[in-house]
């Protein structure tokens, strides 16, 4: 399958800052794809490059397989910053004046309107509304003229946990109907509750991409101690599903592959004639593995 954006070598420096370091990863289509990294990593630079508001120095992305950018450049709906909306106007007349200012999709408020689940409110004045619901506007102005392609900036900021959950349902439902997500956000929540594939960046450097369900796999530790701690460090550099071991504070550590745990390691030390006294599954949280790769 084409992947409807594909980035290559892209860098972008302001003056001595440079934001973005050479980043190439690809963006499936009728994907959910998070660009996830922490304040300053260069996601809104990355956003701003591919949306054609701002200039790379170097590298290149190209949209649906090569199309020229104008072409494609109306596929794609987008959402950086928050549009001023009116609040003593509805969110029909709102949704008019964004499809004035963008010459497209003044007939297509009432289908849009649906599509974020604000027809039934869609006289009522702006002011009026929640969070979530002000929010779910906004995208629903990024929508206007059926985008293929939805980018938005960090969507959720902001908002309270009911209009956070709003969106992210919002996000879900989107793409069942087949829209391709691309969102960049610092909270790894957001990327694990709604994304299927996710790019990380730390200072502008790409650390890993890929499908969230093979780069934000959690690793699961075994702990384990024995009176002769020298004689089970050995034993365990000879155990096959061993991937790396540590000692802590008079522990050893053990990362081990998917079909290695407390049993199998025990079994394994037990065959070895050692006798452990301390043997623990420690599972370590996304957010420590995210924590470790991003600092
Ligand atoms: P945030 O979530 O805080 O917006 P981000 O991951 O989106 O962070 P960028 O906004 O792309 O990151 O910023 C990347 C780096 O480039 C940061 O060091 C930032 O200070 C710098 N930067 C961004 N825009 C400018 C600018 N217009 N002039 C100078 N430096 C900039």
């Amino acid at each position: 399958m084409q992947p409807v954006l594909s980035i290559k070598n892209v860098a972008k420096s302001y003056g001595p800052i440079q934001a973005l370091k050479g980043v190439s990863f690809d963006v499936p289509e009728g994907s959910v794809f998070g660009v996830l990294g922490p304040n300053g990593s260069g996601k809104t630079t990355l956003l701003g490059i591919v949306l054609d508001v701002l200039l790379a120095n170097s590298g290149t992305f190209t949209w649906f397989d090569n199309m020229p950018h104008d072409v494609a450049r109306r596929q794609i709906g987008s959402l950086l910053e928050t549009p001023n909306f009116y609040h003593y106007l509805s969110a029909f007349n709102n949704l008019e004046i964004t499809a004035a200012i963008r010459g497209k999709g003044v007939d297509d408020r009432d289908r849009v309107l649906k599509q974020v689940g604000l027809f039934e409110r869609k006289d009522s004045k702006f002011q009026s509304f929640s969070l979530g619901m002000k929010q779910r506007l906004a995208i629903g102005a990024a929508l206007l003229g059926g985008p293929k392609v939805l980018v938005l900036d960090e969507p959720t900021n902001g908002l309270d946990p009911a209009g956070i959950a709003e969106i992210r349902e919002l996000i879900r439902t989107l793409n069942k109907e087949g829209i391709t997500i691309i969102i960049a956000s610092h909270l790894l929540d957001e990327i694990e509750k709604v994304c299927t594939h996710v790019a990380i960046l730390k200072k502008g450097d790409l650390l890993l991409s890929g499908p969230v369900d093979e780069v934000l796999v959690s690793e699961d530790q075994v702990e384990v101690r024995a009176g002769d701690m020298v004689a089970l460090q050995d034993a365990l550099q000879t155990m096959s599903g061993v991937k790396r071991i540590r000692l802590n504070d008079n522990t050893l550590q053990l990362a081990c592959d998917a079909n290695t745990g407390t049993v199998q390691v025990n079994e394994f030390c037990i065959s070895k004639g050692i006798t452990l006294s301390h043997l623990l599954l420690r599972k370590k949280s996304l957010e420590s593995k995210f924590i470790e790769l991003t600092n």
